[in-house]
């Protein structure tokens, strides 16, 4: 039985709501499976399959990782460990921007915490806490409140010790400063100094916390009629500025200009359809500077014998028209907590996306 007065992710004190059908767009909808509703204050609001809610009350050690049983995307499971931490780092951040919660399943938990949007090391950590600060600072000058038992989330960190000293970290770079007699042994309050600001803007126009979103695909006619405004349309609506770069004048430094522009992108789609070389090859590339890469195929190119081996062991999205390649898209990043704007499910329609 679960324990509903509590945060399945922190352990925290929740509140913690069983659901099995929601209304989405004046429409009711059964969960299939069913989720919990959690509101903490630490993690913030989010949704979790009741089940995997369970398994992680049942296993979770403190402060520690913990071992999930989760789809290996052939139709079997394998044992993952999982830091808890990390996953209460992405629910709070996805709450704080978009006033949305995150669904966590068991399906979508290994893309979410392999997603770009989840920091690598403690400076990524640290530029995670400058861009709350951010968020919470409608002019220059503004005051916000750090409080380390509630907030450690929001930089990805372990527990309070750690985001105090990425706090600590962020004051001694001048780019936060402490507001004259509110530091506490709860916490600190800070505004964003000038060089905090730069540092935020860096961080907004390139990197994982771009708004821009690389588009790969083929330079074929069907492409760039079917494929291509859906894609843009699908990134659109989920906060992406969409950049393919096939359709632009020629350059004569087009590769140079293609890894600068995959290195200022948050997020990389990738549509195999028609298998090209050049294709593959940014994949890759974007796959090893560590953005998240989300592969593409139609229906029909989409054989064993035309699939090249790279790429294999990614879930792709398999789409068959436009209709079909919206809904998916949108719903993978949604999925994967990606979505900028905390957009709801799509159901496919007949009407093509776009087109009246
Ligand atoms: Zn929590």
């Amino acid at each position: 039985m679960l324990n509903d007065k509590e945060c399945p992710l922190c352990g925290e004190k929740a509140t913690t709501t069983h659901v099995e059908a929601e209304t989405i767009g004046g429409e009711l909808r059964y969960c299939d499976p069913p989720r919990e509703v959690v509101n903490c204050d630490r993690c913030g609001d989010y949704a979790i399959e009741s089940n995997l809610a369970l398994n992680i009350q049942a296993g979770r050690k403190p402060r520690g990782e913990i071992d999930l049983l989760l789809p290996d995307g052939e139709g079997g499971e394998k044992k993952v460990k999982v830091k808890l931490h990390l996953l209460s780092g992405r629910t709070k951040t996805y709450w704080v921007q978009t006033d949305k919660r995150l669904p966590l399943t068991r399906e979508c938990l290994l893309e979410q915490l392999g997603s770009a949007q989840v920091p690598k090391n403690p400076a990524q950590c640290a530029d995670k806490l400058l861009l709350y600060v951010k968020l919470n600072s409608s002019r220059y000058g503004s005051v916000v409140a750090l409080e380390r038992k509630k907030d450690w989330p929001v930089a990805y960190a372990h527990d309070a010790e750690e985001f105090v000293h990425f706090s600590k970290h962020l004051a001694e770079a001048r780019m936060i400063r402490d507001v004259g007699g509110t530091r506490n042994s709860e916490g600190r309050k800070v505004v964003l100094t000038m060089e905090g600001w730069k540092r935020t803007e860096e961080l907004a126009t390139a990197g994982p916390d771009s708004n821009q979103a690389f588009v790969a695909m083929a330079s074929e006619r069907d492409m760039e009629e079917v494929c291509w405004p859906v894609v843009r349309l699908a990134l659109q609506d989920t906060g992406y500025d969409p950049l393919c770069v096939n359709w632009q004048e020629d350059n004569e430094k087009i590769d140079d200009y293609i890894t600068a522009e995959i290195r200022r992108s948050a997020l990389v789609i990738v549509d195999c359809t028609h298998h090209k070389q050049n294709v593959y090859y940014e994949a890759g590339f974007a796959h090893g500077l560590g953005r998240t890469v989300i592969p593409m195929c139609r229906e029909d190119e989409f054989t064993a014998e035309k699939r090249q081996f790279d790429l294999m062991t990614y879930r792709h999205i398999v789409w068959d028209d436009a209709n079909d390649l919206y809904a998916k898209l949108c719903n993978r990043i949604r999925g994967m907590g990606l979505d900028r704007k905390g957009g709801e499910t799509v159901k496919p329609t007949k009407k093509r996306p776009g087109k009246t």
